[in-house]
Parts: C-alpha cells; structure tokens; sequence
C-alpha cells in the first residue's frame, strides 16, 4: 500500500461561542486515524464544565434572538452560504473524513460532502417556504397554530457518516431558528469542527453553532442529562439510545429523537426484473462505507430457484471491493473505524463460522502491514434465522444470505428482528411488491433497487431502530414547539 499524503494540521480544540477552546481541564484524547494507525492529533476531551459553557452560549444567542430572530428569508441566505463554503472546502473535508474514519476520499466527496452541503441548503432554502396554520373554528374565533424554534438543541452523532449525520440533525434545527450543541463521535471529530468554523464564516452568530468534543461518558451525558437543553437528537447504537431516553427522563424531560440500529432484510423474488442490478445492490450496498451504514441490507434473503445464480454472480464481484488506501481516488473499500471495530468484525465472522455459517467469501483481516483496521468483504451461506450474525448488527462489511421458497415465511423471518429500519423487494409482480412493502416493519422499503433516496423523504426506523425521522419536511416538528393562539372575537360582522 503506498503511503498516505501529506497530513495536514488539524485543531482540535472544542467551538464554544465562537471561539476554539480547549477542554477547562485540559484533558485531551489521541484522534487516531484508521488508515494506518497514526495519531492525526490530539482533540479537547470535553467535560462538565465544557457542556455548561456551550449550552450557556447557546441559551444566550437563543435568549437575545441573534438568529432566532432573524428573518426566516435572512436566515435561508446564510444557511446557502453555509452550504456553498462545505463545498469550497470539500477536497480538505473529505480528505479529513477519510483520515480520521478510513472510507474512501472518492466517496467522502460525492457522497459524504456533497449530501451533507445539500441538506444545508435544502433547509435553508424550505425554511421561508413552510407556513403556519389558522385552524377550522366557529367565526367567533381565530386560532393560529404556529411553530416556534424549541431552544437549545443538543445533537449527538455516531461516526460513520460524520458530516451526513450532523447535518441531517443540525440543517432542519438552526434553520428553524435553535441554537445547536453537538457533540460528534471521539472516533471523528475533525469534520464537525471545521464544519462548526464554516459555519461562522458563512455568518451564523457566534454561540448559536457550538461543537464539544469528548467521549460519550464525559460530553455525550452531560448533555443529554442538562437541564437547560431542550432537545436531545442522537444518532447512534440502540444501546446507547435507550440511555438518552432515559437521560432526558431523569433530567427535564426534554424530548428525545433517537436513530438507532438495523438489521435490514433483502428479500429477492424469483421474478426479479433484473438480477444483475439485484446482485449488484445487493453486494454493493453491504460492503459500501466498509458496512459500516446503518441501513445496510446485512440479511439476504434469495427465493430458493435461483440463489446459486444468485451467488456466483456476488461471488464475481467481491474481488471489486477489495480493500485499499482510503485515501487514493480509486479505492471503493477503506478501512473500518478503529480496532474495537475491527475486533468486534473479527468475532462476528468466528461466531458464524462456530455456529455452522459457510464462509463463502473473505472472512479475514487484510493489510495488517499497514498498522491500520482492513476486513475483506464477506459472505456466509446457509446462515439461519437463529444466529448470532443474522441477530445483532454487525457493522461491518459482512453478508449473511438465507434462502426461502415461500413470500409468507419470508416476510415472517424479515420482520423476525428487534429492528426496523430499512428493508428491501425486488420483484417483477406489482401486487407482491406493494402487499410485502406494506407487510414489512421498516421505517424505509426498497423495491427494486437499494439505497436510491434523497432529502425530500424521511429517514428512521420502526421498532428498536428508533424514534423520529431525519430528512424532509417533517424534521422540522422536531425542533420546533407548536403553540396555537386563540383569538376571541366578541362581535363577527
Ligand atoms: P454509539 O451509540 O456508540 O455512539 C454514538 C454517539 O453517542 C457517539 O457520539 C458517542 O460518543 C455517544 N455516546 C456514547 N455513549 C454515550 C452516553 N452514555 N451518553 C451520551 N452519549 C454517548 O454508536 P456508534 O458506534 O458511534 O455508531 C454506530 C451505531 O449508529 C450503529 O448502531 C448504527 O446503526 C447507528 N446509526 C444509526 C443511523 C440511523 O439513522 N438510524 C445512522 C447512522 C448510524
């Protein structure tokens, strides 16, 4: 593997009320990147006293209306300018990503930088386009229902789409009007910084954008449990999630949105329209960003007659998604996040094996010489509804493929999952389509094809994958209060 390009300096200080700071206590943590195992640099370990000074900034901006008081029309303009600076500085961002959490720089820019700059402008551009409501009373009344910017919006982000996952949560919140604590992972810091210093450039005030760095434990709680938050937007595992409903339980009851885990199904009729295209997602979207995606369709389920096709043809493309430096343009599989990551990859694919999984493809570390964390993409056959791989989210680039005869026990065993958050069909037959879409427990089904959505459309889960949506228009309810007044009019004409 030839070597990774000049590393640039990074600050990892903490952005608190338009400053960098470091942590009150000083503590810092070693970013290390998972290209090749180097300390890209150290970043302020936030704590407490951290938390405190940023939600404080964020209730003052709040409080004097800097931004909440600007015209939704004023705002739109900066959120655009905000949206075109990511782009401006999208090579130096996809770079970083790619540095501190090893996906590759080519889809770090068309995917993670670009999705993240239009999300920005999408809610820039929606938030003097949405109105209030005047509701259907006698005409001795007028009642307005109207949408207020909740506050203080605390936002915690897991790693592996750092600047999508930010955005999606920090867009819709501050172009309602909210000023934003976030807190991104301690496993990839650096892009939520610079995003933070763009946004400041673009003209969003001082305070009303701030970014605290720090483990879960140390930042992630002190927020989750603050009493002047009052809302709390975490993407991550559902382990943690349900702490965060807890959290914001025990402290002033702030409302909670949570996007956890999946465990997505795929289901492949024989009828398929295209069974190149089926095989090519299928395979495609497993091991795109390492399988390290949420929604990836980690089971698949192949109808009996034709899942020897079926497999020969994924078999042929493994060897595409070979893993490579993340940082040359034509790698398409980096490296996972860390070694914890990388371990707990290593012991899913023992466990299947144990349990009886036939190992079809890859199953092994990869380019240990580098001192960075490779997995070789992998599948297992003949796996079964009662494994551990067909259970519990993996998070890695590992495929567990079943087989069916009949659409009613398929359906059974897809929706047999704590989880509920994206789901697959591929089938020729309009009324299968439509009768499994609607039988499937999954915040998103795909048919016929895999992973094709946009902003327009929510994103979030059933079940254990969480509560509340991301995207569209209805990331809005989230962050905002609805208040109606009601008007008495004495005397109708
Ligand atoms: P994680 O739950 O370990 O961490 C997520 C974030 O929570 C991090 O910032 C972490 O520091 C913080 N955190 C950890 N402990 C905390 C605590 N006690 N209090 C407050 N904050 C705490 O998850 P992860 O490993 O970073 O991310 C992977 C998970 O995220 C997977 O389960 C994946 O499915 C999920 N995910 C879900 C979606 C979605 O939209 N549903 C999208 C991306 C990732």
């Amino acid at each position: 593997m030839t070597s990774i390009p000049n590393v640039p300096k990074f600050d990892g200080r903490a952005l608190i009320n338009g400053q960098r700071v470091a942590a009150k206590d000083g503590q810092v943590f070693d970013c290390v990147s998972p290209v090749d195992g180097r300390v890209l640099t150290q970043v302020a370990s936030c704590g407490v006293a951290d938390v405190d000074a940023a939600v404080a900034s964020g209730r003052a901006a709040f409080e004097d209306k800097r931004w909440s008081g600007m015209s939704p029309a004023q705002r739109k303009r900066v959120m655009i300018r905000f949206a075109d600076l990511l782009l401006q500085h999208g090579d130096e961002l996809a770079m970083t990503e790619t540095l501190d959490m090893g996906k590759p720089v080519k889809y770090a820019r068309s995917v993670d930088v670009n999705s993240a700059s239009n999300c920005i402008r999408w809610y820039g551009e929606a938030v003097d386009k949405v109105y209030d409501e005047i509701a259907p009373t006698p005409s001795t009344a007028l009642a307005l229902i109207t949408r207020e910017p909740v506050g203080v919006v605390g936002v915690i982000v897991p790693w592996n789409y750092p600047m999508i996952m930010a955005a999606w949560k920090i867009a819709p919140a501050l172009a309602a009007g909210n000023s934003v604590v976030l807190k991104p992972s301690e496993k990839s810091p650096l892009t939520a910084l610079r995003m933070a210093d763009l946004a400041l450039e673009a003209g969003i005030p001082a305070g009303v954008f701030n970014v605290v760095t720090g483990t879960g434990p140390h930042a992630g709680s002190p927020l989750a449990l603050h009493m002047d938050v009052d809302c709390i937007a975490f993407t991550g595992s559902t382990r943690v999630g349900k702490q965060i409903h807890v959290m914001a339980g025990q402290s002033n009851l702030k409302r909670a949105w949570t996007e956890l885990g999946g465990k997505s199904p795929n289901i492949v009729f024989a009828d398929c329209p295209d069974i190149d295209r089926a095989v090519a997602a299928a395979v495609g979207s497993i091991f795109f960003n390492q399988g390290e995606s949420c929604n990836a369709p980690s089971r698949l389920f192949v109808e009996e007659s034709i899942k020897e096709q079926f497999l020969e043809k994924a078999l042929k493309l493994v060897p595409g998604y070979r893993p490579a430096n993340p940082t040359l343009p034509g790698t398409v599989m980096g490296a996972v996040v860390d070694k914890i990551q990388l371990n707990t990859v290593l012991r899913y694919i023992e466990s299947a094996k144990a349990e009886g999984a036939q190992l079809i493809a890859g199953g092994e570390q990869a380019l240990k010489e580098t001192g960075g964390y490779y997995v070789e993409p992998t599948i297992f056959d003949g796996v079964t509804s009662e494994m551990t791989i067909a259970r519990e989210e993996i998070f890695g680039p590992v495929l567990s493929v079943m087989s069916f005869t009949d659409t009613a026990e398929v359906v059974r065993q897809a929706n047999d999952s704590v989880y509920g958050l994206q789901a697959g069909v591929w089938t020729r037959d309009l009324n299968k389509a439509h009768g499994v879409a609607r039988a499937l427990r999954a915040g998103t089904v795909h048919v016929n094809q895999y992973d094709e959505d946009d902003i327009t459309v929510p994103f979030g889960g059933f079940k254990q994958s969480g509560v509340g949506r991301d995207k569209s228009l209805h990331a809005f309810d989230k962050y905002t209060e609805t208040k109606t007044t009601w008007i008495r009019i004495d005397s109708p004409v």
